[in-house]
């Protein structure tokens, strides 16, 4: 993947009008892009302000907002409620699309039960080490012991080694490996050829190295591609943190929120 050729700008000079209510969808990553990343993933926190800027995006275009994400849908459904949103979880295994119908690809069970005896047996006893099992996939975090990092990824190779249809993907402080090769850019594709998403340019933003696949497909369609804090990216504009990257979604917001009862009144 070359990411160096684009010409990445800061997002100040992005106006946080370019979302439009009848054009645009818009496509979120979570953890690292709407919450800071917390010592657990179960600890992360978001703001009632972060919310209440999505409730009036999400409403302003008709419910062209989606959150693309690692974690599992329902796990995201608990952090945003009362609101409920389309959401791609396990990086597009699984999908709930507006009409609120869940789809995800068939996931083989068995390879994510072996894999999870392997890894038991290798690297889980660590202290500090946090082992999640999800749908299709298994996360090792070793954000407690950033010192295991060689380990970690050692004993997923190793796990992973004469087993097929498994990919690996490395994300911040974490390594996992996922039945199957659904990615973020084929969940933002997939989103696109349904209601209210069909037809409208998106923008996405996102922080880590899974949000890759989604900048592409962005960007192939002349959309807007937003990369929250540092590291080499594809996206053409750059929030340099999640607060950068939050203001302007609140400005988003107060924008849309301000034109609907302006037509409205
Ligand atoms: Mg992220």
């Amino acid at each position: 993947m070359d990411l160096t050729a684009t010409m990445i700008k800061p997002l100040n000079v992005l106006s946080s009008r370019c979302i439009d209510p009848t054009r645009s969808a818009v496509f979120l990553d979570f953890d690292g892009t709407l919450v800071e990343i917390a010592e657990h993933p179960g600890l992360v926190k978001l703001s009632p302000d972060t919310r209440d800027a999505l409730t009036k995006i999400s409403s302003a275009l008709g419910g062209a907002l989606a959150v693309i994400t690692g974690r599992e849908i329902g796990d995201v459904d608990s952090f945003l409620k009362p609101l409920h949103l389309p959401v791609a979880g396990v990086h597009g295994l699984k999908r709930r699309s507006a009409d609120g119908v869940v789809r995800g690809a068939l996931v083989d069970d068995r390879l994510v039960s072996e894999l999870s005896d392997r890894l038991q047996n290798s690297i889980t006893d660590k202290e500090g080490l946090l082992f999640e099992q999800k749908t299709g996939s298994i996360a090792l975090h070793y954000r407690g012991r950033p010192d295991l990092e060689t380990e970690c990824v050692e004993a997923m190779d190793e796990a992973i080694r004469d087993m097929e249809g498994i990919h690996l993907i490395r994300g911040k402080m974490v390594i996992e490996a996922k039945v199957c090769a659904s990615d973020k850019g084929g969940a933002v594709k997939d989103f696109l050829i349904e209601p209210p998403f069909a037809g409208r340019t998106p923008l996405f933003a996102g922080d880590d190295v899974t949000d890759e696949d989604a900048f592409a497909v962005v960007n192939d369609r002349r959309g807007v591609s937003i990369k929250v804090g540092p590291g080499p990216t594809r996206a053409h504009y750059r929030a340099d943190g999640i607060p950068q990257f939050l203001d302007w979604l609140q400005d988003a917001a107060n924008h849309l929120d301000g034109i609907k009862s302006v037509e409205h009144s």
